[in-house]
């Protein structure tokens, strides 16, 4: 018998998924630059120069070693050269034994799931959150418990403090914030540690905060993310080069285990194994070389910020209401309908492919991934315009 959670798993798409299928079938009838396709977080800027000179360079070294295993942790001057980048970058303190080197985010997410949490354990997110969070702690035997976001959209700490029980295991924060665009403050990370310490102390038990952030260097205004290590001793940075250095389908990314975690080894172990269930193997060898030589680069990442600010000021001033984002490719607007989902139809009938934000935990928004090039953010806008009149926005 085939198990139904697989089954159901590999037959539906994510709403994401779903959305592009649709715009490449209607590419495909009315030609793509009449389509205004925002529903994909694939990187829109080429790779960095550094990543092709890279590989150009390692492909005339010795072919036994570039493409053969490594070890699963990943290369040790790889580990090492991040450990030295993250400690210069933000005083963090941590150590090459501590970095696991993965195959992106999201199996680093994975091997968290299944290596710090029980089964029938609880991991707490916050919405909006990105929607495969679910996925990962469902099929580690967990629950996921949703908080709601406050008006600003950072985190309710109110209600974070109700939803934690003593089944509560691991908490996931996304900074900067698919599907919003939002950063966490220091204001946040201080009181959320606060709020993790008490509740170890009240169950007895260790509450792991995984930072999962593959958008840390997509910031604007000269913008810093706060690294989480500072403010919880019992945290673990998720880190992906996939939009950094845009390489989402190259697969490398790492997991830094904090230095002033008590049962850092255990911990490091855990998540070994939780990667190990899952058949890592290593990431790939080529690629952990071609991030090394990167480390500290980025792609040029301007490109972002003007796309923001072109839909930004469009948007608000055809009259839609839209959280300005500080960071990542996305930008997060409230549907001037209640049902998302509605209008996310609405907005099909101009050729607007924007995704309704149900699945990431809160309704009544759309999330418009602006990863796209410029021109097509100018020519959606006279579209934009007409959606906007048919809800009297103007
Ligand atoms: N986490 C968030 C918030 C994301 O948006 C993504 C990808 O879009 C991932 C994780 C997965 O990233 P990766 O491609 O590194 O697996």
């Amino acid at each position: 018998m085939l198990p139904e959670q697989a089954l159901a798993l590999g037959r539906s798409k994510n709403i994401m998924r779903e959305i592009a299928s649709y715009g490449n079938a209607r590419k495909a009838l009315i030609g793509a630059e009449n389509v205004f396709d925002f529903s994909l977080g694939n990187p829109s800027v080429p790779a960095p120069p550094c990543v092709e000179e890279a590989i150009r360079d390692l492909l005339g070294e010795d072919s036994l070693s570039i493409h053969g295993y490594t070890p699963a942790a990943g290369l040790p001057s790889f580990r090492k050269a991040i450990a030295e980048d993250l400690n210069a970058r933000y005083d963090a303190g941590v150590d090459p034994s501590m970095v696991f080197v993965v195959c992106g985010a999201a199996p680093g997410l994975v091997a968290c799931a299944r290596g710090l949490m029980r089964p029938g354990e609880e991991a707490i997110a916050f919405a909006p959150f990105f929607t495969e969070y679910r996925v990962f702690v469902e099929g580690a035997g967990g629950t996921l418990v949703s908080v709601p976001p406050t008006e600003t959209l950072l985190p309710d700490l109110d209600a974070f403090e109700r939803a934690i029980t003593e089944k509560t295991a691991l908490v996931i924060v996304n900074t900067p914030n698919n599907p919003s665009g939002v950063i966490l403050t220091p204001e946040c990370l201080t009181r959320m540690g606060e709020i993790l310490d008490a509740a170890q102390r009240r169950y007895g038990h260790p509450i792991y905060l995984v930072s999962d952030e593959p958008y840390r260097e997509l910031v604007f205004e000269g913008q810093r993310v706060p690294c989480v290590l500072h403010y919880y001793a019992n945290s673990v940075i998720c880190y992906s080069f996939s939009k950094s250095l845009s390489l989402p389908g190259e697969r490398i990314g790492y997991l830094a285990v904090s230095s002033r975690m008590a049962d850092r080894q255990d911990v490091f172990d855990a998540i070994a194994g939780g990667a190990r269930v899952c058949g890592h193997v290593n990431a790939p060898s080529l690629m952990q070389r071609v991030a090394e030589r990167c480390l500290g680069q980025t792609s040029d990442l301007s490109a972002y910020r003007r796309n923001r600010e072109l839909l930004y000021g469009g948007l608000t001033e055809l009259g839609f209401d839209c959280v300005r984002p500080d960071g990542a490719f996305y930008l997060f607007m409230k549907s001037p309908e209640p049902d998302a989902k509605a209008f996310s139809e609405r907005a099909k009938k101009y050729e607007l492919l924007l995704v309704p934000s149900d699945d990431f935990g809160v309704g009544g928004y759309v999330r418009i991934a602006y990863c796209v090039s410029e021109e097509t953010i100018r020519r959606s806008l006279p579209a934009f315009r007409k959606l906007a009149e048919e809800y009297h926005l103007i």
